[in-house]
């Protein structure tokens, strides 16, 4: 068997990074914090369902789960907007055939658990929490399942540990590592939106629901039985507090004043704002993410704002990018080279989605609800749909696309341009102009 590697979290990014180093043969050890998923006893607290797009569904295509995984997601192709009189309006995400796709975080996880365990190079530990790395020597200590202390050593180790890592708190010790963790001061709970009588959608399923109110919202994405999971994102200072509606009467009245339409859908309201946690909107950002042969994937690297639906599919494309480059040091692998080619790739797109994520919460939150801003986005949709060899809009380039995020968040600046330009002379009349508008684009955007 080849080098031992060993994996710290066996959540979305390191399940599926255990996959691809078990495919070149390597000595592939998974320690997980959490017991197994596959027993079913889940235990959930962070997002039920995940918008799943394009750069994640190429990273599971390299495993051959993408068609599988695509068979159990809802297929969402734009946004549809609730006012608080109840009306409706829709925005398609891009093309006709464009879609992002709800999926239910644990049955990927789980799915992913799967196919890791059919690998005879793959160990995987459940109830193993890290508490200690040394990163000279790659000792890991972990406290097993009755407590007790278990030590791991490693030709690499590969820390998949989410938002709060330990393998990062290692890091954190060292010269010149920079860190920042900012929080937001938004909590977000988890509702639901119930099925009809006959188990059917109350809502059109092939949409991602948005109620904006402009300091708080409400979102909501399908999953295959029937129901809604809703994602209300408040303030935690606000009037009121997410954490201020505490009464029965409190969280009803709100929710009459505020998502009149969706609260006959939501019979256990109350239940579930009383007893769901409310969870918390962090970025993380830090440097190098690589040390010796040491490394952070996923969100140990980069945790982003749930807003952009980009966290899973960025944490995916990490992996998928750390293996095309093992793919191309073989048959030598120079681990340091290696990770130190990871880092300096995944960097400035890490930073580039980040900022995406938080540009796009006061979009959700605030713009999507007025006029002037459904018309930008009709104008954006008639330039991608009708010059798409020359205009591409931010959110394609984000989601319906594998090229660099930091080429989405470049681009974005220049499209506004564009916009802001037609907008404001009112060329909108000559968006079928072609010859006009081609010679507009070749101008502003090369
Ligand atoms: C509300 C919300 C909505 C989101 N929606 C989307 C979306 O629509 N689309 C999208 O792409 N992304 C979304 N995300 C982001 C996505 O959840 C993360 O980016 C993704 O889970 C990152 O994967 P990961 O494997 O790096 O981390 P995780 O999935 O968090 O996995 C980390 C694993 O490490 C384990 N672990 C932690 N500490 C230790 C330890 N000390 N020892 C051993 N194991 C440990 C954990 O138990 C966990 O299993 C959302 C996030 C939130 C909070």
């Amino acid at each position: 068997m080849g080098e031992k590697i060993t994996l710290v979290g066996g959540g979305l990014a390191g399940s599926l990074l255990s996959i691809y180093l078990a495919k070149r043969g390597y000595d592939v050890h998974l320690y997980e914090r959490r017991p197994d998923m596959r027993d079913g006893k889940y235990e959930g607290g962070r997002s039920i369902n995940l918008a799943l797009s394009l750069r994640g569904i190429t990273a599971l295509q390299r495993v051959g789960l993408d068609k599988e995984v695509l068979d159990i997601s809802i297929p969402m192709a734009g946004r549809m907007m609730h006012d608080t009189a109840g009306n409706t309006a829709y925005q398609p995400y891009g093309k006709e055939g464009q879609h992002i796709y709800s999926v239910s975080r644990s049955q990927l996880n789980i799915r992913l658990l799967q196919l890791a365990d059919q690998y005879p190079n793959i160990t995987l530990y459940f109830n193993h929490k890290c508490v200690e790395a040394n990163l000279k020597t790659n000792e890991l200590v972990f406290h097993g399942p009755a407590g007790e202390r278990v030590v791991d050593t490693s030709d690499v180790v590969l820390a998949t540990d989410g938002a709060f890592s330990a393998v990062r708190e290692a890091m954190l010790h060292q010269p010149r590592f920079s860190y920042s963790q900012t929080y937001e001061n938004y909590g977000y709970k988890e509702l639901e939106i119930v099925p009809d009588a006959n188990g059917k959608f109350q809502l059109d399923e092939n949409c991602l629901h948005i109620w904006p109110r402009k300091s708080f919202m409400m979102i909501a994405l399908p999953n295959p039985g029937g129901n809604f999971t809703c994602t209300l994102f408040m303030p935690f200072d606000g009037n009121p507090g997410i954490d201020q509606l505490q009464t029965s009467e409190e969280i009803t009245a709100f929710f009459k004043e505020h998502f009149a339409d969706a609260l006959p859908m939501m019979p256990n309201l109350v239940e579930d704002y009383q007893n769901n946690p409310t969870g918390m909107l962090v970025t993380v950002r830090c440097y190098p993410w690589a040390k010796n042969n040491v490394a952070l994937l996923g969100d140990a690297a980069h945790a982003v704002v749930p807003f952009y639906g980009q966290g899973m599919n960025c944490s995916f494309e990490d992996c998928l990018v750390l293996d095309d480059l093992i793919g191309m040091g073989r048959p030598n692998t120079d681990w340091s080279e290696i990770l130190q080619q990871y880092q300096q790739k995944r960097k400035p797109n890490a930073d580039a989605i980040a900022n995406l994520a938080l540009q796009n919460f006061v979009e959700m939150r605030d713009l999507v609800g007025s006029p002037e801003f459904l018309h930008r986005k009709k104008v954006e949709h008639a330039l991608s749909t009708h010059y798409p060899d020359r205009f591409t809009s931010q959110y394609e380039r984000t989601t319906f696309s594998t090229r660099d995020y930091a080429e989405a968040w470049e681009f974005g600046g220049k499209n506004d341009k564009v916009l802001d330009a037609i907008i404001q002379n009112g060329w909108e009349s000559k968006l079928e102009d072609t010859q006009f508008i081609n010679q507009l684009l070749l101008e502003m955007l090369g």
